[in-house]
């Protein structure tokens, strides 16, 4: 008897523990070197970093890489954000409960859920139909009902669900797009990547105040471009 326990100890212990791994200590170490360390200090911010799983966003073969202090690939020639510029993004909106967020871009799905852990509802736009698709499963499967996932060109926003609290766009647009201008709400935020596809982009913050719209330039930065469909 006391074979057949140990023995089922040794086999189902690192079954065990491998399924308790859930990458907190990792996720912790991630928030502090990579993020706080750099100047992040929203505490709703901090708090979603550690909480969502960035390894269930990133491809099975990539789990060992998903807390790595860079972008990675997600396939489709497109990335997953550097935990850093997924953070700053956050912070730079000014996430709070209550708000409405639109994202374009949705490819892994990882920004998506930050954004989701504070606040009420996220509207994400993904242009790759299999992108999208996945993404939605992974978000479905980790219970993120607060996410709307759309396959389509972000370049139009998402009329039906406008004015949008704060916008975050994570690919390069060559200038900002006119519909997502107007779908943000007065004393909304927008955070976007602009500049040529290939070279480094700018991250632009966008404020509008009413019909006043402000922009300020927050840093360099290399994004995917921002593709259109055909029209
Ligand atoms: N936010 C993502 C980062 C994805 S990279 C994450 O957390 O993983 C940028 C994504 O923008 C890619 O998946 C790309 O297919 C998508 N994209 C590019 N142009 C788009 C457009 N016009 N509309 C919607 N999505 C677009």
């Amino acid at each position: 008897m006391r074979t057949i326990t140990i023995l089922a100890c040794f086999f189902f212990l690192p079954a065990v523990i491998s399924a308790q791994n859930d990458y907190q200590n990792e996720r912790n170490r991630m928030v502090e070197r990579q993020i706080a360390n750099r100047g992040i200090s929203d505490e709703a911010t901090l708090d979603a970093m550690r909480t969502v799983r960035r390894h269930l966003f990133v491809p099975p073969q990539r789990t060992s890489q998903a807390y790595d202090d860079s972008p990675l690939p997600i396939g489709y020639g497109q990335t997953i954000s550097q935990p850093y510029i997924v953070a700053l993004m956050t912070e730079l909106v000014e996430p709070k409960p209550g708000m409405r967020v639109l994202e374009i871009g949705t490819g892994s799905g990882y920004q998506a859920a930050v954004l989701a852990e504070i606040v009420d509802t996220v509207y994400t736009i993904e242009i790759v139909e299999s992108l999208g698709m996945t993404a939605a499963g992974v978000l479905e499967e980790n219970e993120y009902t607060n996410v709307l996932v759309k396959i389509a060109d972000g370049y139009h926003g998402w009329e039906e669900y406008a004015p949008f609290d704060a916008i975050v766009v994570t690919a390069a647009a060559e200038h900002i797009p006119p519909p997502l201008i107007q779908q943000l709400a007065s004393g909304g935020r927008m955070i976007i990547p602009v500049g040529s596809p290939y070279f480094t982009q700018n991250l632009m913050l966008v404020e509008k105040d009413g019909e006043r719209v402000r922009t300020r330039n927050v840093l360099p930065v290399r994004f995917v471009p921002f593709t259109r469909a055909e029209e």
